[in-house]
């Protein structure tokens, strides 16, 4: 059974997540699990939420549109993480708690304007993808657009800024990749004093890498594979 499977997964990742936390000082109580569900069907994402994940990320609009109508009685919290095309947004406005890879100014504001339409009682949850190094993303703000977007997403009354996210290379050691994290983690600071605004969130960390994500001070962490087995495709 998938549900089994993934109880046992949860499980060791929690273990994994409370020892990187420990090591670094740190409460694992901090780091929050999202459950990347991408090509896996809603009876997974019950299953997960069942385990106990509440939180759950999607990179597709349209796939989660398939999907969410098997769900509409379970309490989660819905993250896009994918890139978004401007001509999403206004989907993405209304079925996700937090598009947590918002990584320009016209896409900020058209999240706005949509969910002041969608009449949600709640802002939506951005946090501001960072193009952190990497020939292999396309996706993310540059870094030096950060001080700009992040005033202009401060200005836009539907939206609540909350932090960072970045998806660095893939290194097959994952020491390698630990320059990435501490280097957003500096983003996050520096853009904080800038903005004169608390951003609590640092979204950084997959199945391979988000041990070395917690030691570096990752509030959120993304695992997929890890939770739900691998994926044959994206
Ligand atoms: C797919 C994906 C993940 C999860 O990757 P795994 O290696 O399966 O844990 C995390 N973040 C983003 C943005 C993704 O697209």
């Amino acid at each position: 059974m998938n549900a089994d499977y993934i109880r046992e997964n949860l499980l060791q990742i929690r273990e994994r997540i409370a020892a990187a936390a420990r090591r670094a000082g740190r409460r694992e109580e901090e780091v929050t699990l999202i459950g990347v569900s991408k090509t896996r069907p809603a009876t997974d994402i019950r299953s997960a939420f069942d385990a106990g994940i509440v939180h759950f990320g999607e990179n597709r609009v349209q796939e989660w549109e398939g999907k969410r109508g098997e769900l509409v009685n379970l309490a989660g919290r819905w993250h896009l993480i994918g890139h978004l095309q401007s001509n999403k947004a206004a989907r993405a406005a209304r079925m996700f708690h937090s598009v947590d890879s918002v990584d320009d100014v016209s896409l900020a504001e058209r999240l706005d304007r949509a969910r002041a339409e969608a009449n949600s009682s709640e802002k939506l949850r951005v946090l501001i993808e960072v193009h952190i190094g990497g020939e292999e993303s396309k996706s993310g703000s540059p870094i030096l657009a950060l001080p700009a977007l992040g005033t202009r997403i401060l200005e836009l009354p539907n939206l609540n800024l909350a932090g960072l996210m970045c998806i660095p290379p893939f290194f097959e050691d994952i020491q390698q990749v630990r320059p990435f994290f501490q280097k957003l983690r500096e983003l996050r600071d520096g853009l904080q004093k800038e903005l004169d605004w608390e951003l609590p969130v640092l979204s950084m960390g997959m199945s391979h890498d988000f041990e070395v994500a917690i030691e570096e001070g990752a509030t959120e962490v993304r695992v997929g594979t890890a939770l739900f087995g691998a994926r044959e495709t994206n």
